[in-house]
């Protein structure tokens, strides 16, 4: 029997379409240290980015291991070339995710628009009559310019979003030109196209009134004191994509010294442990990393890895 270790979880939906193929799905979680000696025993193993897979790892699979799946996007815990270079297949989960973080980010730019994160933080307790009135200079995002860099599977998603919402579009993507997207999801059955055409990265940050991040990370900030100095001054800045985007230390100078209305962020660096001054800043709405984590997303993901995981063995 096919034995399919999912050391950091999948959603029951996936765990039983695979069952239901005739797979063995162990769920019960090994530590990392224990890996080693027990990896052989695999035939797959479905990691998220707790569990990390290096070489030293794929020397103890003793052969049997066939397939490393990553439930999500990044596989930066797992060494890709040398699995495949022992013949070992690696996937990833991109697409399945896109629409629950595009809906965070939403979220975000409402929360910074309207102070949402700084009612909830003060109302207990606080003076209702004195933050009616703090609260009172929000910002309606309709007619607002939302800018997205990186224009991929989650930055169609919010580009999507956002005109729902009544925002224009602007994008910057040194890799598209133009993309002709759908208007609705493909559920709603409804056939409506418009087309994005990119344009340069200065131009973006320099007409955003709101502004998400959905590249990959790279070896230096891509936003910096530079870029953000380039904004409105009433801008709002996301970074949903990975901690490390944005250089913190420049946001946080820039908020403190009165330019950006905010900023949303979902990822850090150094996590689990962000830096205090971004996480209790009145100008920042923050959230522990869980773009991808709805349930709608995480059955995604699990009948995607079951589809990924019957198909490579039949
Ligand atoms: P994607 O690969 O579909 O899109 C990335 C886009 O970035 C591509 O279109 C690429 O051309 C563009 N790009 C590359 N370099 C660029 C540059 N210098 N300037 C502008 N654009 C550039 O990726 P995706 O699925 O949309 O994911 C985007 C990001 O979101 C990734 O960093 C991913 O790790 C992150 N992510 C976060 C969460 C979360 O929980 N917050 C969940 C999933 C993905």
């Amino acid at each position: 029997m096919i034995r399919v270790l999912a050391n950091d979880g999948i959603h029951p939906h996936g765990q039983s379409l695979l069952e239901a193929a005739g797979f063995q799905v162990i769920t019960d979680k090994i530590a990392q240290d224990a890996l080693p000696t027990e990896i052989n025993n695999f035939d797959v193993i479905i990691v998220r980015s707790a569990t990390k897979i290096r070489q030293s790892l794929i020397d103890h699979s003793g052969g049997r291991l066939k397939v490393v799946c990553r439930a999500g996007v990044g596989l930066d815990n797992i060494d890709v070339a040398y699995a495949k270079e022992k013949g070992i297949a690696v996937f990833n989960t991109p697409a399945a995710s896109s629409q629950s973080v595009a809906e965070l980010v939403m979220g975000h730019v409402l929360s910074i628009s309207r102070f949402l994160h700084r009612g909830n933080r003060n109302m207990y307790g606080g003076d209702f009559k004195a933050l009616k009135k703090e609260y009172a200079k929000g910002k309606q995002v309709a007619g607002s310019t939302m800018g997205i860099i990186g224009f991929g599977r989650i930055g169609v998603a919010v580009a999507r979003m956002a005109m729902g919402m009544g925002m224009k579009v602007m994008i910057a993507d040194p890799y598209v030109e133009k993309r002709e997207i759908p208007l609705f999801p493909e559920h709603l059955g409804v056939q409506s196209k418009t087309i994005v055409y990119s344009k340069t990265i200065e131009e973006v940050l320099k007409e955003a009134d709101a502004l998400s991040l959905h590249v990959p990370s790279f070896d230096k900030p891509l936003i910096g004191a530079k870029e953000i100095a380039m904004m409105k001054s009433d801008a709002i800045l996301i970074n949903a994509a990975r901690g490390g985007v944005v250089d913190e230390d420049a946001l946080l100078a820039a908020l403190d010294n009165g330019h950006l209305m905010g900023a949303g962020l979902d990822v850090f660096i150094g996590e689990p442990n962000p830096k205090p001054a971004l996480l209790n800043h009145p100008k920042v709405s923050v959230s522990p990393h869980i773009g991808a984590s709805t349930n709608a997303a995480q059955k995604a993901i699990g009948q995607e890895l079951a589809d990924i995981i019957i198909g490579f063995f039949e």
